[in-house]
Formats: structure tokens, sequence, C-alpha cells
């Protein structure tokens, strides 16, 4: 059985290298940047007014000055700022010639086209509400590397620097499907002995959230020919095919067997972890750029949800050229726990409480699929460690 950090090691190195291609900035959300990207021009580009207020000389602070234009964002203005003037400015329009200081709106009166000041108090002067041309970024700094996976902000930042057509990694096809007799879809009518499919639909979320593309194939039944069938097809039709179930000792569970007569090298199916333990990566190299994997993921929902976090999700994202792994950070346990078996890497799903403390949250085991709801991240216990006291710290894994 190798470690938890083995099996991440290893499942990395084998990561895929998928092409690029151009898409709009409209669909950039989630993906993976496939280059660096450049500041076209300074930011601020000109010397701008933070403020709406009044542009003028700082010496004459406190004299009532003529107001001789009215400078709006967008607009060059056209009058120097000389003695004895100033001109009304607008926030993000630019700062006359001549002036080096704009006092806010709020702070003054305008009477008969002369600006004065409300109250004589000296806290306004502090600040000149001017931000400079680049103070922010210079023309030719680096905005965002290659392998940055696209937020909000990295839209934003591409929309500033010119972008409306941007280079990414294309998106894996992902192949998923549940295995188990027992397992059908929500909307069957249930047998006392069935149970629902839950796995097959997390993985599909867990995997849209990569924006890879998924083919989700449902529920195959725990019989060597459909599985063999069921695999052949996933790996003809996508990159990376996900399996949950039958990976475990049981006398029905064909899937590594399958995954094996399918020409698939099992990189290994024994992770030591809980949950997730029966874990198992395979991979089929067809030619030196085309290299197909498996993921065989245990049935029992939480195992299946933390490993996609923990162990897939890094995988998709180091695929597209990425990097990817769960936010990770020391916080101390708000009350003593402790647990019975350490010969594994244990992962507690937790809440994280406001005084940064967390708690475990209730939880039987990794069926008890119910608990995530209340979670908000996962502790880590290490092998050989029994009790994590009440102030003791520990890594904390929170999934993005
Ligand atoms: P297995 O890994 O096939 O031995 O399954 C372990 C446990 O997980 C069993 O109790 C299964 O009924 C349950 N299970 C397997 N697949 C699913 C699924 N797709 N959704 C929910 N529970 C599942
Ligand atoms: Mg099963």
């Amino acid at each position: 059985m190798i470690s938890f950090e083995e099996a991440l090691k290893i499942v990395l190195d084998n990561a895929q290298f998928l092409p690029h291609e151009s898409v709009k900035l409209e669909d950039t959300a989630g993906r993976v940047l496939a280059s660096d990207i450049y500041a076209d021009r300074d930011m601020p580009p000109f010397d701008k007014s933070a403020v709406d207020g009044y542009a003028l000389k700082r010496e004459e602070l406190g004299n009532p000055l003529r107001v001789v234009e009215n400078i709006a964002a967008g607009y060059v203005p056209k009058n120097e700022i000389v003695s004895g003037t100033c001109s009304k400015i607008m926030t993000g329009a630019v700062i006359p010639a001549g002036a080096d200081f704009v006092v806010m709106v709020e702070d003054t009166i305008e009477v008969n086209g002369f600006m004065d000041l409300k109250e004589k108090e000296e806290e306004f002067k502090k600040r000149n509400n001017i931000c400079y041309k680049g103070e922010d970024i210079s023309e030719g700094d680096l905005l965002l590397s290659r392998g940055t996976v696209i937020s909000p902000a990295a839209t934003a930042i591409l929309a500033s620097a010119g972008f409306s057509v941007v280079s990414v990694s294309k998106v894996p096809v992902v192949g998923i499907f549940s295995t188990g007799d027992e397992i059908v879809e929500p909307e069957v009518t249930l047998l006392p002995s069935q149970i629902r499919n839950s796995n097959g639909w997390q993985l599909r979320m867990q995997t849209l959230s990569t924006c890879s593309k998924v083919k989700y194939y449902g529920i195959v039944k725990d019989s060597p020919e459909l599985l063999h069938a069921a695999v052949l097809k996933s790996i003809e039709e996508c990159d990376i095919t996900i399996i949950t179930g039958g990976v475990s000792a049981g006398d029905f569970d064909y899937v590594p067997g399958i995954i094996k007569e399918c020409g698939f090298n099992i990189l290994f199916d024994k992770v030591s972890v809980q949950p997730g333990k029966p874990s198992t990566f395979a991979v089929k190299r067809a030619d030196y750029n085309e290299n197909k994997v498996i993921f065989a993921l245990p049935g029992n929902p939480v195992s299946s949800l933390i490993q996609f976090e923990m162990l897939v999700k890094p995988y998709i994202i180091k695929s597209m050229g990425g990097n990817y792994l769960p936010l990770k950070l020391s916080l101390p346990a708000a009350e003593e726990f402790t647990r019975k078996n350490t010969e594994r890497l244990s992962l507690v799903p937790i809440v994280i409480n406001p005084d940064g403390t967390f708690s475990p949250v209730r939880y039987n085991g990794s069926a008890h699929i119910a608990a995530m709801a209340h979670a908000d991240a996962i502790a880590e216990i290490p092998v050989g460690v029994k009790q994590i006291l009440a102030g003791e710290k520990a890594t904390i894994h929170i999934f993005r």
C-alpha cells in the first residue's frame, strides 16, 4: 500500500498534455491560460482623479478659485491650471496640466463660478486624490502567468489588457460511470435492497467544476461483460475515465480485472488513506502523446467525493497545464478528537469556526454523504496519530 503523497505524485507525473485553443473572453471562466499575459500599457494610463472634486494647485488650497472647466472621464482637459483657477473633475478623468491636487467635492462649495472650501480643516490636505500613471502596472509587466485557472478577476485583467480572445488549454473529455447491481438512478422507485446513485451525479458536478466535458454513461451492472464494454466505450470516447464502485475485495468487484483486460497498467490500487483506500489509477499509453487514464474510486460516496478533489481534480487541471491542490491551512482544533486505527492518513470532514478553530462534523464514515452538507473542509490526521488535542493544529484542505 502506498502513501497518499506517493499516489498523488504518480497521478500528477502521468498528467496529459492537452493542446491549446482560442476562446472568447465570455468563455474563459475556469479555463487554464495557455500563455503569459503582459500589460500593453501603463495602468493607470494617465494621471487620473480618484474622486469627484476640483483639480488645483496644492499651494492654493483654501483660496477661492475660479472654475475654468468641468472635466468628465474620457475627455482631454482643455485648460491648464494657472494661479487662481481650478477645474471641476470627475472620478477617472485626466488631471489637467498645472494641477497637483484634487479636493473632494464633499469638502467644497461652488458659488458664482468660484470654488471654496467648506471647512478649513487640515485632514483632507493629506491625500491629493491623484492616481499616477503607471502606479499599478507598467507597460510590459507580467499580469497573468500561463497555467493560471481563470477567475473572474483574471477575466477582468484579460479585458483590461485588451484581450477579447484568449489562448487556453483544451478541456479533457471525461467519461463517468457508476457500477453496482444495487445502484439505481434517483427517479426510480426503490426496492428495499437498492441504493440511489449519488456518486455519478456528484462526479458529474465535480468534473464540470473543472470545465471538462462530461460523458455520463450511467450505471453498469456488476457483470464482467458489461463492465468490459463500458470501459472500452469510455476509453474510446474520452481522455479520462472515472468509475465508482467495484474496486474493493468483494466477490463482485470486477473493475480492476477488467481495467487490466482492457490493456491498462494499474499504477496503484491501494492508498494509505481513509476514506478512499481502494482508489485505483491506471494508464494506457497508446503512443507517445496519447495517454488514457482510468480513476476507479471506491463506491462509498464520501470516499469518491474526497478522492476526486484530492487526486482527480489536480490531475485534470495539471493536464490542462495548470496547478491545483485544495487550499492548505494549519488550524487549531476547537475540541479534542480521537480515532481507533492509525495506520492510514485520515481525512475528516470539519467546519471552520468563526474564531479560526475547526470542529469535526457528525460523521459516521465513508457512506455518510449527508455529513458533507455541513462540512467546510477536510482535516488531516497523519499516519500514526491517534488523537488531536484541543488547541493542537492540524492541516486543513479546503476544496475550491
Ligand atoms: P463498492 O465500492 O462497489 O464495494 O461499494 C461500496 C459502497 O458504496 C456500497 O455500500 C455501495 O452500495 C455504495 N455505492 C456504490 N456505488 C454507489 C453510487 N454510485 N452511489 C451511492 N452509493 C454507492
Ligand atoms: Mg459495488
